[in-house]
């Protein structure tokens, strides 16, 4: 959004509570948020939760400009047109499928998103599409269709030559040479600055030191956790609540941290064999070798769409393993009807905040996760796949014995996907960065369009 309001000639401060290296081209940025091989565990807020069974889970946000573009799996999807047809149908005109398209393929540009090639997929992700298809999913070459169906295939990615090409190098990098650009990094927003009415500026910690920092628009944009808890920091959310804390109340607004949801994940896994080793590392003598690859998409009884459910599998290296590596068959529920709470905890910017997904609070999300597990199951089983797969890493009862539920909210993870509570009303059946993006193109455009008729 900065970019686009740039480029129009505004001038914009770009507020980041993080670190900005610089420009792709500077060679300022650290190895492991270039390296899109792996995902890196550096410059993370620290947000901690509990998942259905009351396991400890972290909700790993990036703190560093670009946001966790810059530390993320770089898988691109769009998902179904039918989710942003439902977005304007419940009050958003202007926000369906047909009138996103070409922000989608906007940011599909700027992204430099692109699929790999067959010669690309290293072996265990190639054995997992064998698998998949040997499993009654038909193999696509195009995941990313917006109005594709069930299929297997490889990722589109936001991926150059093995470097994560995060949003900052996207849209920030074209425009930091103009004037109307300025970053003021390692800069935490802690409330907005309220006058008459009006948001005319933020109050920030600027390297350790308070600063009001003033404009005619504030455009809060701080992710899923941060854009709430900069509100109700700033006195806009339920008033019940804000009283509790101390903190006086601007506007009275029960909605600012509700509506939370992610895509909750259960994983399987299993340690890699000497197989897979060997295989991986004749891959990489000749070729790139990034742990995530491929995808399906399938569909359980309970889907209000074509599919419900992503199939992503991983390899890690693992020390702990006879082979050093651990293979991980993950299934990410993309349809969650479980709303959860976002609530401070004080006052106190330097204190995170409470985050509850309630994860699998809705019987039906367990039912379609349980039906994805049961899928993945089948998978592992095929000989495509099954080489490489050595002992279970997790207990893997008897789809049959009924505990299948029991140990889906005990063991449950997440697919990284909260998508910002305060905008996206429903997740799309995607990939969240790749909307989040075109909601960045988009509002650009409605801020501008009065501005230039
Ligand atoms: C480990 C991981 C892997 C993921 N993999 C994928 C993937 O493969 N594909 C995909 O589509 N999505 C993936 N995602 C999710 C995707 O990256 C996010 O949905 C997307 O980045 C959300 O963008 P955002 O701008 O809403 O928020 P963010 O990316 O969270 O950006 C918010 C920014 O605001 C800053 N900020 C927050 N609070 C303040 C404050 N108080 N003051 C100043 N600045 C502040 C943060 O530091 C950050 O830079 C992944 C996420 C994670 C964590």
């Amino acid at each position: 959004m900065a970019a686009r309001l740039v480029e129009a000639g505004l001038r914009v401060a770009v507020v980041e509570a993080g670190p900005d290296y610089g420009s792709y081209r500077s060679g300022g940025w650290p190895t492991e948020l270039l390296d899109a091989g792996a995902l890196p565990e550096t410059h993370d807020w620290g947000y901690r939760g509990q998942g259905a069974g009351g396991q400890r889970l972290a909700f790993e946000r990036a703190r560093v400009i670009g946001g966790c573009s810059a530390h993320n799996g770089c898988a691109q999807l769009a998902g179904w047109r039918g989710d942003y047809d439902a977005w304007a149908a419940s009050g958003c005109p202007g926000w369906s499928c047909e009138e996103l398209r070409p922000w989608f393929a906007g940011s599909i540009e700027r992204l430099r998103v692109r699929r790999f090639s067959p010669e690309e997929i290293q072996p265990f992700q190639r054995g997992f599409l064998g698998a998949a298809v040997a499993a009654g999913v038909p193999f696509t070459d195009d995941v990313d269709d917006l109005d594709g169906e069930v299929g297997c295939g490889p990722e589109p990615v936001n991926v150059v030559d093995g470097i994560r090409w995060n949003t900052a190098f996207a849209y920030l990098d074209p425009v930091r040479d103009r004037r109307e650009l300025t970053i003021v990094a390692e800069a935490t927003v802690e409330s907005v600055l309220i006058a008459n009415g009006r948001a005319s500026g933020v109050r920030a910690r600027v390297a350790g030191q308070p600063r009001e920092l003033r404009a005619d628009l504030i455009v809060l944009c701080a992710g899923v956790y941060g854009t709430p808890e900069i509100l109700l920091r700033s006195g806009i959310g339920p008033a019940g609540d804000l009283a509790e804390l101390g903190i006086g109340v601007h506007v009275d607004l029960p909605a600012v941290g509700a509506n939370l949801h992610d895509q909750p994940a259960f994983q399987l896994e299993f340690a890699g064999t000497e197989r897979l080793r060997e295989e991986l590392e004749l891959f990489a003598r000749t070729c790139w070798l990034p742990e995530e690859q491929a995808l399906a998409k399938i569909a359980s009884p309970m889907a209000d769409g074509p599919f419900d459910l992503n199939v992503y599998p991983w390899v890690e290296p693992d020390e702990a393993q006879p082979a050093g590596w651990r293979c991980v068959v993950p299934v990410g529920l993309l349809t969650p009807k479980s709303r959860g709470r976002l609530r401070l905890r004080s006052a106190d910017p330097g204190e995170r905040a409470e985050v509850d997904h309630a994860y699998l609070a809705e019987a039906a999300d367990v039912a379609a996760l349980a039906h994805g597990v049961l899928w993945a199951l089948q998978v592992v089983r095929q000989p495509e796949i099954a080489g490489y797969l050595g002992f279970p890493l997790r207990f893997l009862p008897d789809p049959h014995d009924g505990v299948l539920d029991k140990w889906i909210r005990s063991t449950h993870a997440h697919y990284w996907h909260p998508a910002d509570a305060s905008v996206f009303q429903r997740l799309p059946r995607a990939t969240p960065a790749l909307p989040t993006a075109v909601v960045g193109e988009r509002i650009a455009d409605l801020i501008l369009k009065p501005r230039t008729g």
